[in-house]
């Protein structure tokens, strides 16, 4: 396992919109990019604090995995995303030390990068994703 640098916060949020004013006015940051994910049932909106990022996660749809977050939590962190070289090889290591996965297989996220879950009830409570290019 090579993880490189946090590639990112996932932030639930009930609405982009109204999160903006905290972020870029309060804090100083500007969104740069605002993108869809549907199969995730998402809106996303991205801040870079040095080589991480911030994203902000909006439910498109309240049976989906940030409608069901916010329902029960409530609006706040959702997930660490590191970077590691390659997202397969991560997941597979990970699996062989016998922690469970949510998504076997890399799938494409937001910003056209391989993305993969480790199950929160092996990770201490974290929802956990690798993210990275390969
Ligand atoms: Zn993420």
């Amino acid at each position: 396992m090579n993880l490189t640098h946090i590639e990112h916060i996932g932030i639930a949020v009930k609405s982009i919109e109204e999160s903006l004013p905290y972020y870029e006015n309060i804090l100083g940051l500007k969104c740069y990019a605002i993108e869809e994910v549907k199969d995730q049932k998402v809106k996303t909106a991205f801040f870079k604090v040095g080589q991480t990022k911030l994203e902000l996660l909006e439910s498109t749809d309240p049976e989906g995995p940030i409608g069901k977050f916010i329902e029960k939590r409530g609006e706040g962190i959702h997930h660490i995303a590191f970077a590691v070289d390659d997202v397969n090889k991560a997941l597979n290591k990970a699996a062989s030390k016998g922690i469970r996965l949510i998504d076997e297989k890399p799938r494409k996220g937001a910003e056209g990068l391989n993305i993969g879950f480790l199950h929160p009830k092996f990770t201490q409570g974290v929802l956990t994703e690798f993210c990275g290019k390969e």
